[in-house]
């Protein structure tokens, strides 16, 4: 079953809605993690009603979202079966469709302002492992040390599944952003760590423009977040964008678009949309997503 809500966040204004990733309970942290929400949300919002881009607004959500600890992204996120951290990032900005992304990224703090010089540069979109370091200390982000972005959360996470092998689809907690601005402009941005105990060099759909990410100021902005293998499998956001084009609403896309991916490859999710007129929606066939919103001049969570 698919659980939604919408806001009509119309009326030309800005609007903006931030996930903390769907997940299975199992490692849910409680209310923590939608109050980071909040925060990020209504930071976002702050800079939107100073007149900001959705591009700034997406990208500050998500930073704040990976210096928290209790996300799957940034400092706290999810190690590698060899417990390191290879984090994934990407942003786009729907003017232009610019777009930029990491993945396998070492540690550094903040993926996603990496994913914002990657757009910024305009070269390449994408950049792996190795490259990607070497690209984010070129354009002045430095490595930290890799412990101290580890928590005591993602080791226990990887214990846990170290034990059962099981908890590969429960790691929760990846964060994303979708944003309308005053201007009528959309973006969308997303970080993780990926699912818990992944092999090295492995890559979910977070990065990747289409499955964990999308933006285009003539549909709209999608996140994603759940089981990456198969919101790659489905193209997850691009089927939302699709629906949208379409005349769907956001939450009639959101909706079909994950019922979609669970009849086709058994897989399950949630995410957050923003249509052109700034109608948000999000949806999840997860038992939990944390998520919050301002729109409207009034701030909505949940989890
Ligand atoms: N989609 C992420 C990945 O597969 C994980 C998540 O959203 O929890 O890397």
């Amino acid at each position: 079953m698919t659980l939604t809500a919408s806001w009509s966040g119309g009326g030309g204004g800005w609007s903006i809605l931030v996930h903390g990733g769907a997940g299975h309970g199992a490692h849910q942290k409680g209310p923590e993690t939608e109050t980071g929400c909040r925060l990020a949300a209504q930071a976002a919002a702050e800079l939107l009603g100073r007149g900001g881009s959705a591009l700034d607004a997406v990208e500050l959500a998500v930073k704040l979202l990976e210096d928290d600890p209790n996300y799957n992204a940034g400092t706290g996120a999810s190690l590698t079966v060899e417990g390191r951290l290879e984090l994934d990032a990407s942003i786009m900005d729907g003017r232009t469709l610019a777009l930029g992304a990491v993945c396998a990224l070492s540690a550094f703090k903040n993926p996603v302002l990496v994913a914002r010089k990657v757009l910024e540069s305009g070269r390449h979109v994408l950049y792996a492992g190795a490259g990607a370091d070497r690209f984010a200390r070129e354009h002045g982000s430095f490595p930290v040390e890799e412990n101290s972005m580890i928590t005591d959360g993602a080791r226990q996470r990887l214990a846990g599944y170290l034990v059962d092998l099981k908890s590969a689809t429960e790691g929760a907690g990846t964060v994303g952003a979708i944003a309308r601005d005053a201007s009528g402009s959309v973006a969308a941005a997303t970080s993780t760590g990926g699912l818990v105990g992944k092999q090295p060099g492995r890559v979910g759909d977070s990065p990747i423009a289409g499955a964990g990410t999308y933006a285009d100021d003539t549909a709209g902005a999608v996140s994603s977040t759940g089981h990456g293998e198969g919101i790659l499998r489905v193209a997850l956001a691009s089927s939302v964008i699709f629906a949208l084009r379409a005349g769907s609403t956001p939450e009639q896309a959101a909706s079909s678009a994950l019922t979609m991916m669970q009849r086709r490859v058994a897989s399950t999710g949630g995410l957050i949309v923003v249509d052109r007129a700034g109608r948000l929606a999000w949806a999840r066939t997860t038992p939990s997503m944390a998520w919050a919103a301002v729109c409207d001049g009034a701030t909505h969570s949940g989890g």
